[in-house]
């Protein structure tokens, strides 16, 4: 396995990330941290895109556990049918409204070991609601980071744990907040998984991929994502 970047490594590769675009954003659309938490129990091997196609109509009328537990399992059911795996994903969002009734005050809690209780929600969940909802300086590995990080070595590992733990230890701190952000952009928009767009890439040079494209086969020299991002739909709790 590629030995990972250096601490100074990793600061010019998020330096240049953030030269770019300051501040990143989740592309999920939410009001409030427990939309926030729907939407990405729903995102699970789905676009963000089709989640928010899916949930703009739903959280016009549902953002809240207790309203979400009114509109029930069927009526969630059709909400969301566009999205893989709806039904597991609707029985846990009406368990996880249930859950955070009987045992939150139906707020979302802020610890990792309590959001990782609540049904549907993993590591990954846990760690992209602590970040975007809390502010934590969490890195959820999905599989854009995972990617990223052994593609550039940056944090290379065999599992998304193992880039998690990387991750953690390479990423200075004065990026660590926005990191998980900035990689999945970047992973999203510029390193993507078939033809990486390596020749308009900004960390190339530091990049150590070693099958780095030459050619761009996109008009536009530089994704269109990062040149500005949307803020997301949010209000707070
Ligand atoms: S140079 Fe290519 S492989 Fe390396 S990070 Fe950039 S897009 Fe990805």
């Amino acid at each position: 396995m590629a030995r990972p970047f250096t601490k100074k490594e990793a600061e010019e590769f998020f330096a240049r990330l953030s030269a770019v675009n300051p501040i990143p954003q989740t592309e999920l659309e939410f009001l409030n941290p427990y939309t926030l938490l729907v939407a990405v129990v729903l995102s699970a091997q789905a676009t963000d895109k089709s989640v928010n196609k899916a949930t703009e109509p739903l959280f016009e009328f549902v953002d809240t556990p207790q309203k979400m537990i009114a509109l029930g399992e069927t009526k969630l059911i059709e909400y969301i049918r566009t999205i893989g795996l709806y039904r597991t994903k609707a029985k846990n969002v009406i368990a996880l409204s249930r859950a955070l009734v009987e045992n939150h005050e139906s707020k979302v809690p802020r610890t990792r070991e309590e959001l990782e209780a609540l049904p549907g929600v993993g590591r990954k969940t846990a760690n992209v609601v602590l970040n975007v909802a809390f502010g934590e300086k969490t890195i959820a590995v999905d599989t854009h980071i995972f990617r990223v990080g052994n593609r550039t070595a940056i944090a290379p590992g065999k599992n998304p744990r193992e880039v998690e733990a990387g991750l953690e230890k390479v990423v200075p701190d004065q990026y660590h907040l926005h990191a998980h952000h900035w990689l999945i952009l970047h992973g999203r928009y510029t390193c993507v998984a078939r033809t990486p767009k390596c020749p308009v890439c900004v960390v190339r040079e530091l990049c150590r991929y070693k099958d780095k494209t030459r050619e761009v086969d996109d008009k536009e020299s530089r994704p269109k994502k990062l040149r500005g991002h949307a803020p997301s739909r949010r209000r707070d709790n």
